[in-house]
């Protein structure tokens, strides 16, 4: 028997599992099916933790709306849910003078993506705030915050749990066909299982693309392409020596 469901999101970082708390909580049927053995395992909980206050994307744009938006929305549900997370501030750094105008552009921008609170602060501001900071100018955004990913994940499964969603582990979306009115997919086991949705959520972060190639039925032009990037984080032992980012 193929087993049928009102709606499935493949994937549990940060963003399946912010859909699937939406949608329990709106009342609908909800599985999770993720490939490794927990949730937040990729991308969500390797990364800087940054509450970004929406400074730098084009103003207007919906991914700028969607910042501020979010951030807002975060300063509301964290302390609601009991999730790590603090309204650090933080320093938009000018090393020498002539990065000063940058500063000012990125001002301009952020005032046009309605973030009044930011300003250019001056050295004695700097210098009272972040005594250890060493900089010709810096930009400041109050608004800006660390939050810790894994806490919020595990609020946004908690209550997407609490109306009824299921989280399936170790279950690999393998492949699938979009037909008139649902969605089959192939998932990992011994052997594989078919399972049917009414909707259908592709939220697996950097295995999207390969599972929407593995979806009959998706053009491959309405596929985004994959630009993989390489970045390097450092430890630093020791006390840090500046209170905000
Ligand atoms: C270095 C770095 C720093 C960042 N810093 C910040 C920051 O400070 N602030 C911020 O807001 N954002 C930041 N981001 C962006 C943010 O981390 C990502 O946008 C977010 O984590 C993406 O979440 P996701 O749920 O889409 O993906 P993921 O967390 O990768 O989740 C995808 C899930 O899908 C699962 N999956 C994949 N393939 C399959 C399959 N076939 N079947 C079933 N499950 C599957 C994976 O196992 C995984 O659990 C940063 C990103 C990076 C790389």
């Amino acid at each position: 028997m193929i087993e049928k469901v009102d709606c499935i999101v493949i994937g549990a970082g940060v963003v399946g599992l912010a859909i699937a708390r939406s949608l329990a909580v709106a009342g609908r049927e909800v599985i999770i099916l993720e490939a490794e053995n927990s949730y937040g395992m990729h991308t969500s909980t390797r990364n800087s933790g940054c509450i970004h206050a929406g400074i730098n994307y084009p103003p207007g744009s919906l991914k700028n709306q969607l910042a501020i938006r979010g951030k807002n929305l975060l300063y509301q549900y964290c302390p609601e849910r009991g999730v790590t997370h603090e309204m650090t501030g933080k320093f938009v750094v000018a090393i020498e003078d002539e990065d000063i105008p940058v500063l000012h552009e990125l001002k301009e921008k952020a005032n046009k993506n309605g973030l009044d609170q930011i300003y250019i602060a001056d050295a004695g501001q700097i210098k009272e705030m972040e005594p250890n900071l060493n900089c010709a100018g810096a930009l400041y955004s109050p608004t800006s915050g660390l939050i810790e990913p894994h806490d919020l994940m595990t609020a946004f499964l908690g209550d997407a749990e609490n109306c009824g969603a299921v989280l399936a582990v170790n279950t690999k979306v393998l492949s699938g066909a979009i037909f008139e009115d649902f969605v089959e997919l192939i998932v990992s086991g011994n052997p594989e299982t078919k399972i049917r949705c009414g909707l259908c959520v592709n939220a697996a972060g950097h295995g999207a693309q390969k599972i929407a190639a593995a979806i009959k039925g998706i053009s491959s032009e309405t596929v985004p392409k994959q630009f993989l990037t390489r970045g390097c984080y450092f430890v630093m032992h020791g006390r840090k020596p500046f209170n905000r980012m």
